[in-house]
């Protein structure tokens, strides 16, 4: 059996990064960037007003209040979106929106509500500090500047960053197609009554949304039954049509776990089996070429808790990620929680509004009721014991 660590360094080991592809803005967000973004403008790219009000010279209001109201003469209107043409002397001002470009001569922008309009006459009834209310060309980004490294997970806040440099498309990895089946005799499709013996399969709808969540494009495969022939069939088809393929089921010693045998029938290589981790011991990696294929266990907990820590950082590899780790909280427990067997324990855990940490409830690797309530896990070593107020990062859902 092998260590969490070493099976995890084994996968993202072993993976190398997709091609990549130039992508349009929309289709950006949690993609990985395949280059450094540079900046090619200043932004902002003219110095400009932050307010809607008059430019002014600030030199000409010193003293202006309510009662003693100082007046200029307005040269014109810059609406935004409209290159100034007039100079601001002194005793002038120009009428300007928060956005408008800074007229020359001007060097604050004094705000309506501290005006009084008059025709062509302004009345300023306060004095403004020079660069008041100007926002500066290239204060937010300097052209040429790396804004943006190679690697970068990229997230709604990057988009408006990208757009405003000008850039209509960029260069981000490929998307992995993903490969979902989910073996066993005993599952049915929902939507027809429950046959005798028969469960409702709950996996893949899981697997593909999580897929999603890092990137991936998933294709959900027809249910797979135990038999030799059938699980050869529909694996071989998921490996020749995607990227990578997530199973569930059947990768444990029992004598319908086929999946292991059937990579083998198809030529695959086994890289390693079973990690020492709990909910999620028969685990499976292996690869077809540089193919690789995920066997989960089929226990709902264990899938989804082996899917986050270890077919994750896969497919974040898979398309160049520079960071692989989960997303991670630091929390405060609320009740103490032990370890006493032998493996690494991933409890799953709620969080409440205080970054209190308790139980999700029932633990067991079928309780997908606790799992729905789970904000996250809480990883517990062997023998270990955390006492009530003990602080620990837990590691977090990606959604
Ligand atoms: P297995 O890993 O195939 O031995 O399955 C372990 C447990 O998980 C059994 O109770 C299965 O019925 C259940 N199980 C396996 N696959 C699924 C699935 N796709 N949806 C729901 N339960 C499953
Ligand atoms: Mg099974």
């Amino acid at each position: 059996m092998l260590e969490l660590d070493e099976a995890l360094d084994r996968v993202t080991g072993s993976l190398a990064p997709l091609n990549s592809e130039e992508a349009p803005l929309h289709d950006l967000p949690r993609r990985i960037l395949a280059e450094p973004l540079v900046a090619s403008l200043d932004l902002p790219v003219a110095d400009n007003s932050s307010m809607d009000g008059y430019a002014v010279r600030a030199d000409d209001l010193k003293g202006a209040r309510p009662e003693n109201p100082i007046p200029l003469q307005m040269l014109g209107v810059v609406p935004a979106g409209e290159v100034p043409q007039m100079t601001v002397l002194p005793g002038t001002c120009v009428r300007v929106f928060t956005g408008s470009f800074l007229p020359v001569g001007a060097d604050a922008v004094l705000m309506q509500e501290e005006t009084e309009a008059d025709g062509d006459l302004v009345r300023c009834l306060d004095p403004v500090t020079p660069w008041e209310n100007i926002r500066f060309r290239g204060e937010d980004v300097k052209a040429g500047t790396r804004l943006l490294e190679s690697g970068e997970w990229l997230r709604a806040r990057h988009l408006g960053l990208i757009a405003a440099t000008g850039r209509a498309q960029v260069r981000v990895s490929r998307r992995p197609r993903v490969g979902i089946l989910a073996t066993g005799h005993e599952l049915q499709e929902a939507g027809q009554a429950l046959a005798p013996g028969a469960i409702f399969e709950s996996n893949r709808v899981v697997m593909a949304e999580l897929v999603r969540q890092v990137g991936g494009i998933p294709t959900v495969y027809p249910l797979v039954e135990d038999t030799m022939e059938a699980t050869t069939r529909a694996l071989g088809q998921a490996i020749d049509e995607n990227d990578a393929v997530v199973t569930t089921g059947g990768v444990s010693v029992g004598d319908y776990d086929l999946v292991r045998p059937a990579i083998e029938t198809l030529g695959g290589r086994i890289e390693f089996w079973r990690v020492r981790l709990r909910p999620g011991k028969p685990f499976v990696f292996a690869r077809f070429d540089e193919k690789p294929l995920f066997g989960l266990p089929g226990n709902p907990v264990s899938a989804v808790t082996t899917f986050m820590i270890m077919v994750r950082p896969g497919l974040l590899k898979l398309q160049g990620a520079r960071s692989l780790e989960a997303k991670v909280r630091w929390c405060r427990l609320k009740e103490s929680v032990s370890n006493s067997g032998d493996r690494p324990h991933f409890f799953r855990v709620r969080i409440d509004e205080h970054e209190g940490l308790s139980s999700a409830g029932l633990q067991g690797s079928h309780a997908l009721q606790s799992l729905s309530q789970a904000d996250g896990w809480l990883r517990v070593d062997p023998k270990q014991t955390l006492d009530p107020g003990a602080l620990a990062s837990i590691m977090v859902w990606d959604d």
